[in-house]
């Protein structure tokens, strides 16, 4: 059914309510005066324009107020956006308002997209309302749906409590006439109602609660519905004459009148639609009186009283011709055919049947037409639709693209950041690495120098060695000549002299027996120098075979050849004989090791004491360790390194004889057999010399 023919035939409470909507939609409207006012100042100008051009729009002069308004458009279009777009508003108000569905849509969108660009949208929302109630009279009610639920969300976070009312409203209603889908008409007006508006309560407040009786009613509640009538006949009794009291009286007792009939409460319908027609002839509305009349002539066949019945009808008819509502017209030429039909009065029933088949194919053609016009808008509202869209994903891509460009900007930024983070740290390397380079390269010079001074020295040292060497074996082969050489004239000093002193010595005075005592004892002192100094030159000049040597019987030996001395002082030479071992060595080597020290150890014996000198041996993992131990003078600790050396002689040197080389010589048969030779001792309280010598020792190749 086309929508308007529904809103005509619909519970008159809505209908009411739609108008009401409607009236708060396009209040701010204005007069249709051309206007001639001073153009340099736009602003107050464009204000007072649109002041007559809301009046011209209250008094319906639509076309008056466009002309005024476009006039406003073109002035205010650059200069001033919010007078701008208040007139697009009210342009898209107009055109709606004569039926130019197309251009109010156009406006409506115009509006939508300036605010978008000035980043407000105050008026979106009435735009939104706007393009929402045109598809709900051009039957997309989908689109209308959309569009009431857009505004919907403009209006809660705007907390537009009276607009999220009206939307509310509006869409019951929609689904109340044009989808018939009463449940979610139900939903929507209940919501509607919740919403308490402080200082608001009036014919809004009745409006509202008398919704929602008939479509309780449609919903088969028809308790429910005969509440909320009687709650909205309340409230409409509680109007003042001044906020629509008789045309609210006249709806709420109509639609108590409607429940009634519905229950078959036939003469409560009665009552109630007979004084609804009192109200709205007080109120003088007649689209309401048409209404009820029309419902009453229903009561009045079913009661059977026929004859009131067809007054009401014809009452209704004429005022149904007079108001041109269609569908009331319809209404009530149907109800007098059947009332004349049920009177018996056939001939009159035929008339008005033709009649209402006339009216109705006249009112289905001019459905279908509107249909087809309806189609034709619809379509170029997909177009517009299709339009914005495109705007919309647009300025959405332009939007994104910034978003992208914004947020590349920033990753371009991070890179060149961490860029400049890296080629910072990467110079500072760089130039540490340099840095490095140059002192490693310093440093490295300064090894390879001291690498240079270090090869220098070593050669050096090389060459000191060489020298040394040469000279070591320069002064050995020099004490090896001098020694051996010596002794031959020595011998011819020693000898001659001892023979002169044999042969001449009654005939020497006591000076010349003096003088030949110190030249014997002086050759005799030298022939010992020579025969030490020869022993020692020779210890690695003999190339001789290793034997295996007995150590005890080489002991024995030595203590044979001591006889002579240790009687002198009556010694005691005590060889542990059971732990003396057989060694691999040059038999003269270990008799002159071993006599130089068992000569000492009794040579420098404590006065009084009888020399002992007790030799052991102790064999160990891999040396064999002797120890000479002596009961003799000792020797200091300062001085147990210093008498292995040459010509060292602790002692008062003509106390005991010696020369200062034996234990020299005993350092070097050991240094030999790569052995270790030290001394033990406390002043005055022995010594003990140990000799520790490898068991699988070799001579040393020097
Ligand atoms: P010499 O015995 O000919 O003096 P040595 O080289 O044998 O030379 O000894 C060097 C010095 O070491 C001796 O002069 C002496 O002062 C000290 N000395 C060596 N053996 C002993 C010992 N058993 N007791 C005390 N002093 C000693």
């Amino acid at each position: 059914m086309n929508p308007w023919i529904a809103y005509i035939v619909g519970p008159v409470p809505l209908k009411v309510m739609t108008l009401f909507i409607f009236c708060l939609l396009v209040t701010s409207s204005g007069n249709c005066y051309s206007y001639r006012g001073n153009e340099e100042d736009v602003k107050s100008s464009s204000k007072t324009m649109l002041v007559e051009a809301d009046k011209l729009f209250d008094k319906k002069q639509y076309q008056e107020a466009i002309e005024l308004l476009l006039e406003i458009e073109t002035r205010t279009k650059e200069s001033e956006p919010g007078y701008y777009m208040k007139s697009l508003l009210k342009l898209a108000n107009c055109y709606r308002n004569t039926s130019n569905y197309t251009r109010a849509l156009d406006y409506f969108f115009r509006l939508i997209e300036a605010e978008q660009t000035v980043e407000a949208d105050t008026l979106t929302v009435k735009a939104f309302v706007g393009i929402a109630g045109i598809f709900s009279t051009l039957g997309n009610y989908d689109q209308a749906h959309d569009y009431f639920l857009k505004a919907i969300l403009k209006q809660e976070e705007a907390e537009d409590m009276e607009g999220l009312k009206n939307s509310y409203y509006n869409l019951g209603h929609m689904f109340f006439y044009f989808k018939k889908s009463y449940q979610e008409a139900l939903t929507y007006f209940k919501k509607a109602a919740a919403i308490e508006i402080p200082g608001q309560e009036g014919y809004l407040s009745f409006v509202m609660i008398a919704a929602l009786g008939p479509t309780y009613e449609k919903i088969g509640d028809l308790e429910a519905a005969l509440t909320y009538n009687e709650e909205a006949y309340d409230i409409a009794s509680r109007l003042s004459e001044d906020e629509g009291r008789d045309m609210a009286l006249g709806y709420a007792l109509q639609n108590l009148g409607t429940t009634s009939l519905e229950k078959s409460e036939l003469e409560k319908a009665k009552s109630n639609l007979i004084s609804s027609i009192e109200y709205f002839q007080v109120a003088k509305h007649e689209t309401g009186k048409v209404i009820s009349l029309n419902y009453l002539g229903e009561v009045y066949i079913r009661t059977g009283e026929l004859r009131k019945a067809i007054d009401a009808f014809n009452s209704s008819l004429e005022l149904s011709l007079k108001k041109r509502i269609k569908h009331q017209e319809l209404i009530s030429l149907n109800g007098l055919a059947e009332a004349y039909e049920l009177s018996g009065k056939h001939q009159a029933a035929v008339e008005f049947l033709k009649k209402g088949r006339s009216l109705k194919d006249s009112l289905e053609s001019a459905e279908t037409l509107e249909q087809l016009s309806n189609r034709k808008a619809e379509f170029q509202l997909i177009r517009k639709e299709r339009e914005l869209d495109g705007i919309r994903r647009e300025k959405e891509l332009v939007e994104k693209n910034l978003v992208l460009r914004k947020k590349m900007d920033w990753i371009y930024m991070g890179l060149l950041f961490v860029a400049a983070i890296f080629f910072t740290y990467f110079v500072y390397s760089f130039r540490r690495q340099i840095r490095s380079n140059r002192l490693l390269a310093e440093k490295n010079a300064e090894i390879g120098r001291q690498k240079n001074v270090l090869e220098d020295q070593n050669a050096q040292i090389e060459l000191q060695n060489q020298k040394l060497e040469h000279a070591n074996s320069e002064l050995t082969q020099f004490a090896y000549v001098a020694s051996h050489d010596l002794k031959e004239p020595l011998r011819t000093i020693s000898s001659f002299s001892k023979l002169i002193k044999d042969r001449y010595e009654d005939q020497f005075d006591s000076f010349a027996s003096e003088s030949f005592g110190f030249i014997i004892s002086a050759v005799d002192r030298m022939k010992m120098l020579l025969d030490d100094l020869l022993a020692y030159s020779r210890i690695d000049r003999q190339e001789a075979e290793l034997d295996s040597l007995n150590t005890g019987l080489v002991l024995n030996d030595v203590i044979s050849n001591l006889t002579g001395k240790t009687r002198e002082v009556n010694a005691t030479i005590d060889v542990n004989f059971e732990n003396m071992p057989v060694v691999k060595g040059i038999r003269t080597h270990f008799t002159q090791l071993f006599q130089n020290i068992i000569s000492n150890g009794i040579k420098f014996k404590k006065e009084g004491v009888d020399p002992l000198v007790v030799i052991d041996c102790q064999e160990e993992e891999k040396y064999m360790k002797f120890s000479i131990k002596d009961n003799g003078i000792g020797i200091p600790e300062e001085a147990k390194n210093k008498i292995f050396e040459m010509f060292t002689r602790l002692n008062n040197k003509h106390r005991y004889t010696g020369t200062g080389i034996g234990l020299a010589t005993c350092k070097k048969i050991v240094d030999f057999y790569k052995g270790h030779i030290w001394v033990e001792s406390a002043e005055g309280e022995g010594s003990t010399f140990f000799i520790k010598l490898p068991k699988n020792g070799s001579p040393s190749s020097n």
